[in-house]
């Protein structure tokens, strides 16, 4: 019999010190660090066979996502920014651990080439691709409507909306029946903060997105889902994701009392794309800490 636990005590409340890193952050810089479990992850080759695409698989929610998939059996591939090798590298060094293969590709996504070519390079390595994970996203807030410009403004369409169209694009004519999507959204998608509006909004295309494709792919056998993260702490949020005064109390304002770790995250990814989700399609799974999801 295991022991019960306190959702709310499981991990401490997050009211990290004063920091703010350049985008995008490091994991291995954060204060306190976050726990992508490295040492809790527990596998049941539940995705033994499998060959995996992860953007943005190098630190945060991504590299939760990956350790967790190697650990059930599957090849891992993780996409990244050049400046992140060091935190990527960490990755690569647990999947090779257990004994799957693993691939690093690092490049920028808001570049049609690197999107197609993440896909090709994964096709290559391992033979084929079954689990594509668009995980990638920028989040840069801002105070007013005013001081958004064009220029950020479509650095976020880009990294987030047409990086996950385009790396799914390349990907869907190299997907067998039994294979799946996931978008990885927010609740911003549906509670939009006052200073992440542009974000908001690709969080919120990226959502529909997967339920459009879930309609079009299902007669195909692909399944596409997301995922719906509330607070999470992971480098995003201290290089300019949030103004310094909401990351002291990250994530207290859940039903939960606290932020989530992206440890906990990872058994989402690993249930919509396992076998035991064959019935699954179009659907958003939050993951919130109670904050209601539509
Ligand atoms: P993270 O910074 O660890 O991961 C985001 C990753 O996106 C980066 O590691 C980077 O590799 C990648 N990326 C960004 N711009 C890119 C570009 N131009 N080219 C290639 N890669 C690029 O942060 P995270 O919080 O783990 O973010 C993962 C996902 O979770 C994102 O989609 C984010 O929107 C979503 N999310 C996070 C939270 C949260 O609270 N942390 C909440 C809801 C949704
Ligand atoms: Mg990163």
């Amino acid at each position: 019999m295991s022991e019960l636990i306190d959702p709310r005590t499981k991990y401490e409340k997050i009211a990290p010190p004063k920091q703010t890193q350049p985008e995008p952050g490091l994991d291995s810089k954060l204060e306190p660090l976050a726990d992508l479990g490295e040492e809790s992850y527990v596998g049941h080759g539940r995705l033994k066979g499998r060959k995996a695409l992860i953007t943005g698989g190098d630190s945060g929610l991504g590299a939760a996502v990956a350790i967790a998939y190697a650990r059930e059996g599957a090849d891992v591939a993780i996409s990244y920014l050049p400046a992140e090798e060091s935190d990527a590298q960490r990755i690569i060094g647990f999947i090779e651990k257990e004994g799957v293969k693993a691939l690093a590709l690092p490049g920028d996504l808001r570049e049609k080439e690197q999107c197609e070519k993440i896909v090709e390079e994964t096709v290559k390595a391992f033979g084929g691709i079954d689990i594509v994970i668009n995980n990638a996203s920028k989040q840069v807030w801002h105070e007013s409507i005013e001081d958004l410009s064009d220029e950020d403004f479509d650095a976020t369409m880009k990294a987030n909306v047409y990086a996950s169209y385009r790396v799914t694009r390349a990907a869907v004519p190299h997907l067998k029946p039994g294979s799946s999507i996931i978008f990885t959204s927010s609740i911003q998608a549906y509670d939009p903060s006052e200073t992440l509006v542009d974000y908001a909004v690709t969080k919120a295309a990226m959502n529909t997105m997967s339920k459009g494709l879930a309609q079009q792919l299902g007669p195909r056998g692909i399944r596409v889902n997301a995922v719906a993260p509330g607070p999470f702490w992971t480098p995003l949020q201290p290089s300019y994701g949030q103004p310094q005064e909401k990351l002291q109390t990250f994530g207290q304002d859940t039903p939960l009392g606290r932020a989530g770790q992206p440890a906990e995250i990872a058994g989402a990814y690993v249930y919509l794309a396992s076998e035991e989700a064959s019935y699954v399609s179009g659907e958003t799974l939050g993951l919130t800490g109670g904050r209601p999801t539509p």
